[in-house]
């Protein structure tokens, strides 16, 4: 779902890296807190991700798609398909709640009759039914922060990245947003989250990745703990793909993950890359458009085109890693 293989990147004129070597494996429907003290490579981390930054070096893949082949055209509909949260929730001041996640959709085509039916589905996920006609200065933080999270559910993101989520919120309002995170997790969306939090990540016991000076030095697939200095158990050596993968992963996970010699293949809309051109059952992971939330949110016609390749797809038998 995502990965960074072999991923350097220098910023013109800084003489290291702020990232270093990165090797990053993470599963579809993971939760992942990313953390690291200030200037440890977060940030950069996910420019990676959007494509605000491109790697000086290695090679990063996020829903099947492989930025090395990515056209600059197609980055503004990449980033419809990752939902972003910010610290700083970056609501439309001068429009409603409901024209906020509205908006989010009409930039991208949805018909009028399909945000009907979406906006209210979506506040109602994130608790907030009843605050359709209020603008965001009418809000709690807690509240601009779930309209935040609201508008990038809307189209119905398979990864969401929160970017300190709840930096600007109290401990009490920051649960609310961390459980909301969880929910939607729940519902099969990647979910990677960088915070100071120390408090809830301890609490989570989710997988914890520590970047220092722009390295993982520190990869916690289950019970994670923040510990910035990776000083105890959650001290790693060297990261490779393969031990970034969870236990659970399949051989087939691994040699997909791996696999640099391939290019992607989604189409949706105007959106076309290359055919990977190897066998449907290689791309079943890789549909970066289809809806993939149940539940509270409708369906809509997004994906249709790659579920054909998902139907085809032959079954690949789970087998445990023998480490
Ligand atoms: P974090 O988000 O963990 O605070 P960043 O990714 O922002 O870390 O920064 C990592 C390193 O890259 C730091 O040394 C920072 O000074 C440097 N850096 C970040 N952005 C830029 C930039 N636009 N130009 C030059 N150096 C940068």
């Amino acid at each position: 779902m995502i990965l960074l293989d072999n991923v350097t990147k220098y910023y013109p004129g800084d003489k290291a890296p702020a990232l270093d070597q990165i090797n990053l494996y993470i599963e579809p429907k993971e939760f992942v807190f990313l953390v690291g003290k200030s200037g440890a490579g977060k940030s950069t981390f996910i420019k990676m991700l959007t494509r605000e930054e491109k790697p000086t070096s290695g090679k990063v893949m996020v829903g099947g798609i492989d930025y090395t082949y990515l056209r600059r055209r197609h980055i503004p509909h990449l980033r419809r398909r990752l939902g972003v949260v910010f610290q700083d929730f970056k609501l439309l001041p001068n429009r409603t709640v409901y024209e906020n996640v509205a908006f989010a959709l009409e930039i991208v085509g949805v018909s009028n009759a399909e945000i009907r039916r979406t906006v209210p589905k979506v506040l109602e996920l994130v608790g907030l039914a009843d605050k359709g006609d209020r603008f965001p200065s009418e809000l709690s933080g807690g509240q601009r922060q779930r309209v935040a999270i609201a508008r990038s559910m809307a189209r119905q993101p398979k990864i969401l990245i929160a970017d300190e989520p709840t930096g600007n919120l109290d401990p009490e309002t920051s649960w609310g947003i961390v459980r909301l995170l969880e929910e939607i997790n729940n519902f099969g969306t990647t979910i990677l989250v960088t915070t100071h939090d120390e408090n809830i990540v301890n609490q989570l016991k989710r997988r914890v990745v520590t970047l220092k000076d722009g390295k993982i030095v520190g990869d916690q697939k289950s019970y994670g703990h923040y510990d910035l200095d990776a000083t105890g158990r959650n001290r790693i050596i060297k990261h490779t793909i393969a031990a970034s993968m969870p236990v659970e992963s399949t051989v087939e996970d691994i040699r997909r993950a791996t696999n640099s010699s391939r290019r992607i293949i989604t189409k949706h809309n105007d959106v076309t890359m290359e055919p990977l051109g190897g066998p449907a059952s290689m791309h079943k992971d890789m549909d970066v458009t289809s809806p993939n939330i149940k539940g509270p949110v409708v369906s809509s016609s997004v994906g249709q085109n790659t579920k054909k390749a998902s139907q085809e797809a032959k079954p690949v038998p789970k087998r445990r890693i023998v480490r």
